[in-house]
């Protein structure tokens, strides 16, 4: 059985994710922190589907609670391993600079980027040892470009996609891939508040993203076909940084 475990998997972007992947074979293990009744509407419907998956909520910036719940399914399985990894789950806490709250800088910081070691360290030594990975990481356009009011998130995605690219250089060698995805404007809870009429206007293709279309992104590099891409982040934006 192929195992990918999706953070973030209760709604947006990361159930799209999770749902497409379920599609592809892979039971899916379904992180989320909270909401317990939209994991579960992501498990009915990847069921419904013909597929497979499991909750296991945790908290992806408590590293402590990570080392718990990925290290705990992992000895409760010991014939399986988690060969994909989706680092999804992330926050923004939008603020300029000079009115932003120490609170609201770490929490961005910890949520989107500390997150990246807490899950990532559990799921590769088995990776390694099985030579065959795949950790796939959700980055931002505000990674690339940064955007006003997002020294926070920018920031962290920056440093997701270096990290990104470090990793890629560490395991290599053991057929472990290690990419990032950049979206642009995603419909989802988190663009609700923004000015979808206004902010298309700035974007090639007119429209704002759906989950679906980062999400078969995603699926090819975490498909055999991408066996030779690693270190990149590519972006899913419409256009608007190319
Ligand atoms: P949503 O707000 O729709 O969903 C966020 C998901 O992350 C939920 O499943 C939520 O769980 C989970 N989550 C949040 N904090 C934690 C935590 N500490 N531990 C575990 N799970 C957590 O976001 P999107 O789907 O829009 O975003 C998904 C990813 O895509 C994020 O990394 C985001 O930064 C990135 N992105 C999104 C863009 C967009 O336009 N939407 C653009 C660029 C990047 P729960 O339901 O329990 O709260």
């Amino acid at each position: 059985m192929n195992i990918a475990l999706v953070t973030g998997a209760s709604r947006g972007i990361g159930r799209a994710i999770a749902l497409t992947l379920a599609g592809n074979g892979y039971h899916i293990l379904i992180n989320y922190q909270s909401n317990t009744a939209a994991a579960e509407d992501t498990l009915a419907a990847i069921c419904a589907a013909g597929g497979s998956g499991e909750l296991l909520p945790f908290d992806v910036s408590d590293t402590q609670a990570c080392e718990q719940a990925i290290t705990g399914w992992q000895n409760a399985h010991p014939d399986l391993y988690i060969d994909v990894l989706v680092n999804n789950a992330g926050i923004r806490r939008d603020e300029l600079l000079f009115w932003m709250k120490p609170d609201q800088f770490e929490s961005v910081l910890r949520t989107n980027l500390f997150s990246f070691y807490n899950v990532t360290r559990h799921v590769l030594t088995p990776m390694v040892s099985h030579k065959h990975g795949r950790i796939i990481s959700i980055a931002s356009l505000s990674g690339l470009t940064g955007l006003p009011g997002q020294c926070n998130y920018a920031a962290a995605k920056g440093g997701l996609i270096a990290a990104t690219k470090a990793l890629a250089k560490e395991v290599g060698k053991r057929r472990v891939t290690v990419n990032a995805v950049a979206p642009g404007f995603i419909l989802t809870e988190m663009v609700d508040g923004m000015n979808e009429a206004e902010l298309k206007k700035t974007i090639p293709l007119n429209r704002f993203g759906t989950a679906e279309e980062v999400a078969a992104v995603v699926a090819f590099l975490a498909s055999e076909g991408a066996a030779y891409i690693t270190g990149e982040c590519i972006s899913v934006n419409g256009g608007l940084y190319t």
